[in-house]
């Protein structure tokens, strides 16, 4: 008999399993479950960015793509960086085609990381960044972000986590679980902390094409004196409604994208041909379909944030990402009994705040990239849930 124990990665073994797990393997047993729990868009990618990718496979290119990915899909991010964002990126030694976002996130965690350094984590947040932190061989300090600001990270905040230690800031807005975006001028007081302490900064911007209102995104790398500090990390996957493509990307300073790079090659070789070759198109072509697809969130969104509050359930008006987070605190209930209760009793599944690191406690994240049918039938289900407390 092996003992796994004594055969696997001691920092894998410590790494907790996803808060969510739990309750999904209980939904998954359940009939007639209505779920606002998916992160991911619920419409199919746009068609002529679909075609592009059977043409590739129709014209027999399937083969590896250049490590860094195809130098003209690197041209349309650099692009796409100025056109958005106004600030550029050399597509030969600045940009990196990773597998999703979420590879771009872990190469930047282990190029930077040493043993021992700090890793400051606004929090909640994305599930990822705590154990690809502690798997890198950092070790996280979480901010706790507030409802009374709007779930921005701030300054102050910020300040008092500071540490000779502190070596990198993840940056992850528009925020998964809470829907908060940081402005220009939060992201300015941001910068000013990070200069002082010469932190380095990871910004998860995969839902910078989802803002509303008069909310546009600013990249962090657009921030006076901070392209240098700065990687970005984002994808096709939100924007461009391509989750199973598994394309992502980093932009950033040659000697840290260079590194990234290296890691790259040995662990994964290059992101997917075919996908490649269809995000060039989402990028040429593709503004229409995010303009649509956005208009579509923020209907829901309005929907979904109007109907929380009309039963009681104080909710945030989220500003960006396709997520609110509104408090249940009223119920009583921690978080996960609320997610439980509200599925046995009413079928509708949502996700626990504390998915997102304890300080999402008394909260619970709940996705709006469903249909309005869809998202009106759960609203029904879960303000008759309310009405008994
Ligand atoms: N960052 C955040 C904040 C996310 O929510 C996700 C996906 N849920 C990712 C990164 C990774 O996305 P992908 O790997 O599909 O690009």
């Amino acid at each position: 008999m092996i003992d796994y124990r004594a055969v696997l990665n001691d920092k894998v073994q410590a790494i907790k399993p996803s808060g969510i797990r739990r309750f999904f393997d209980i939904a998954n047993e359940m009939d007639n479950v209505i779920s606002l729990s998916i992160g991911e868009p619920d419409f199919t990618t746009p068609w002529h960015v679909r075609q592009e990718g059977i043409h590739s496979l129709e014209d027999g290119k399937t083969w590896y793509s250049p490590n860094r990915g195809f130098m003209e899909l690197r041209e349309e991010i650099s692009r796409w960086f100025k056109r958005h964002y106004h600030v550029e990126y050399d597509p030969r030694e600045e940009v990196l085609v990773t597998v999703g976002g979420s590879e771009a996130l872990d190469l930047c965690l282990r190029s930077l990381i040493r043993p021992g350094d700090e890793v400051l984590i606004p929090e909640p947040s994305f599930v990822c960044y705590v154990p690809l932190t502690e798997m890198a061989g950092g070790v996280p300090v979480t901010i706790e972000t507030k409802a009374e600001d709007k779930f921005r990270l701030t300054a102050e905040a910020l300040r008092a986590k500071i540490t000779p230690k502190s070596k990198l800031l993840i940056l992850p807005f528009p925020n998964n679980p809470t829907g908060a975006v940081m402005r220009r001028k939060h992201l300015i007081e941001i910068a000013e902390v990070v200069e002082e302490y010469h932190l380095t900064v990871l910004s998860d911007e995969i839902y910078g094409a989802l803002t509303y209102g008069d909310t546009n995104h600013v990249t962090f790398s657009a921030i006076d004196d901070m392209r240098e500090r700065t990687i970005v990390c984002n994808g096709f996957s939100k924007a461009f409604a391509m989750t199973g493509w598994r394309l992502g990307y980093a932009v950033g300073p040659k000697e840290i994208i260079g590194a990234m790079t290296k890691l790259h090659q040995y662990a994964i070789m290059s992101a997917p041909t075919t996908a490649q070759y269809a995000a060039i198109e989402a990028m040429r072509n593709g503004d229409e379909d995010i303009v649509y697809m956005r208009e579509q969130y923020d209907m829901r969104r309005r929907l979904i944030v109007d109907g929380f509050n009309a039963m009681g359930l104080t909710c945030f008006e989220p500003e960006g990402a396709f997520y609110v987070f509104p408090c249940i605190k009223k119920t009583g209930l921690t978080s996960e009994e609320f997610c439980e209760k509200l599925l046995y009793d009413e079928h509708v599944a949502v996700v626990p705040g504390t998915a997102f690191g304890p300080s999402g406690e008394g909260f619970v994240r709940v996705s709006y990239s469903y249909s309005i049918k869809h998202i009106t039938e759960a609203l029904s289900r879960i303000g008759h849930f309310i009405s008994q407390f």
